[in-house]
């Protein structure tokens, strides 16, 4: 059986866990789903999830405890919303740590502070889909020399949401919706690897 950490370090953690067991059960495919704080419990985990938050709060944290370590040495499949889209870049225009796994470069705040947050209806997957963007970063760009990435869903000429291998980096956040879509994508990825 599979098994989905959450990352619990800050951040909306409990709302992802919540829709990521919804849709488990809307796919009818039985998974762990739990929330990890140290390198030792991801270390067991197939796929993990890295909320929004504040990235550099999180991103320290995560290299502080070695994390970084254990999901690259593991190959573990990382789902990074908002912060977690920052965290799962190669380069952003703040000086942090970032776990690097893909290759993008990311935009913090791309949409302004905390009081420009907004909803927006977006496409992904060919499916409408409401977005939840708070002090939501976008992609600067990324390496178009690599074949296994995918752009998923742009809004306004953005980048909002992309996929390299089995990680997936989305601007937005699909925990403050009651929508699973992009949760089963995920899950069916990490099944599917
Ligand atoms: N702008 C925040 C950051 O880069 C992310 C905001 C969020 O996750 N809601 O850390």
């Amino acid at each position: 059986m599979i098994k989905i950490g959450i990352l619990n370090l800050q951040g909306a953690v409990s709302e992802h866990y919540d829709i990521t067991k919804k849709a488990a059960r809307n796919m009818g495919v039985d998974i762990v789903v739990e929330p990890v704080r140290y390198a030792e419990d991801v270390q067991t985990c197939d796929g993990i999830i890295i909320s929004g938050g504040e990235s550099t709060v999180i991103g320290k944290l995560i290299f502080e405890r070695g994390i970084d370590k254990v999901i690259k040495e593991n190959n573990i499949a990382v789902f990074g919303t908002c912060a977690g889209m920052v965290l799962l870049g190669k380069k952003t225009d703040f000086d942090q740590p970032l776990i690097g796994l893909m290759d993008i470069s990311v935009k913090r705040n791309t949409y302004g502070r905390q009081k420009d947050s907004f909803e927006s209806p977006i496409e992904i997957f060919n499916q409408e889909y409401q977005g939840v963007f708070i002090r939501a970063p976008a992609l600067e760009g990324y390496d178009k020399s690599k074949e296994d990435i995918k752009v998923l869903s742009v809004l306004d000429d953005e980048i909002i949401a992309i996929q390299q291998g089995h990680n997936i980096a989305i601007s937005f956040h699909p925990e403050l919706t009651h929508d699973t879509l992009i949760h089963e994508y995920f899950i069916n990825e990490v099944l599917n690897q």
